[in-house]
């Protein structure tokens, strides 16, 4: 059986009129070396986060100042203490990744050799490797969440830091929990793309936008573009999830409700 990230027709002969994405494709192999650099993975993820949670951070700052901007805030339109509750957690995110992160990922990546093909995936083969990622690991981070929330050791030994951001949601708080938490995370969104044998392609998109929505989770504002508007019926979303931080309990699916609506654990 074929696998979403393998390639159509005979190796090496190229499908220029399914293959828009081989440029791009090309310009990555070009640059194999930093790909499979074994630091590429930690440092990538921890520099893709701070990236995506930085506008967050300005949006957090103006609203000190600007009463329009907390009108889209989803918690009651509280003023966080801003460069208090940024400063501690960039400090634990860089704690984390420099002790745990990094290192652990280094190994897998030098254990793991990732190979490179020649051809690109198509688009379609892209799109549809990525949304199907995005499932496998909202159905996997769902059953992990709820086992992290039912045992008692597992929430104060692995999840807890994580929920210390209760009120006041900020983006960083994606990537703000246990290293024990953040690794577990990691190997989920590994195993995601593993389990269905993505083109490595697809499986930098897909990081990409996992940390895109993991931010979106937890940025504190209801986004006109976000999971839960787009998809209103399936999509989760960052007051879907904000509950969850709230209550310390239930809605513990990232990003769809249907699990949490088929086991009874969804809240509003
Ligand atoms: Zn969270
Ligand atoms: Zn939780």
């Amino acid at each position: 059986m074929q696998s979403i990230g393998d390639d159509v027709g005979v190796v090496g002969v190229r499908e220029p009129d399914t293959r828009a994405l081989q440029p791009l494709w090309d310009f990555m192999r070009g640059h194999g070396d930093l790909l499979a650099s074994p630091l590429a993975p930690g440092l990538s993820a921890l520099l893709v986060h701070l990236f995506l949670c930085a506008p967050f951070l300005v949006l957090d700052a103006l609203g000190c100042v600007c009463s329009r901007i907390r009108l889209h805030k989803i918690s009651e339109n509280t003023v966080p203490r801003v460069l208090r509750q940024w400063s501690e957690s960039f400090g634990r995110i860089l704690v984390n990744y420099a002790l745990v992160v990094i290192p652990f990922t280094a190994v897998l990546q030098y254990l793991r050799r990732p190979k490179l093909p020649v051809l690109a995936p198509t688009f379609w083969q892209l799109c549809a490797g990525v949304v199907l990622c995005v499932f496998v690991f909202d159905m996997l981070f769902y059953t992990w969440h709820y086992a992290m929330h039912r045992s008692r050791w597992l929430y104060h030994h692995v999840h807890q830091t994580h929920h210390k951001h209760h009120r006041v949601p900020i983006a960083l708080a994606a990537q703000d929990a246990s290293a024990m938490e953040l690794l577990s995370l990691l190997l989920l969104a590994l195993g995601s793309s593993w389990l269905l044998g993505c083109h490595p392609l697809t499986e930098t998109t897909f990081h990409l936008l996992n940390s895109w929505l993991a931010v979106e989770d937890h940025c504190g504002y209801n986004l006109p573009w976000g999971l839960h508007r787009l998809m209103p019926w399936l999509g989760a979303g960052a007051p879907h999830h904000q509950l969850h931080h709230r209550h310390q309990k239930g809605n513990y699916a990232p990003y769809f409700t249907h699990w949490d609506r088929l086991w009874g654990t969804d809240i509003a």
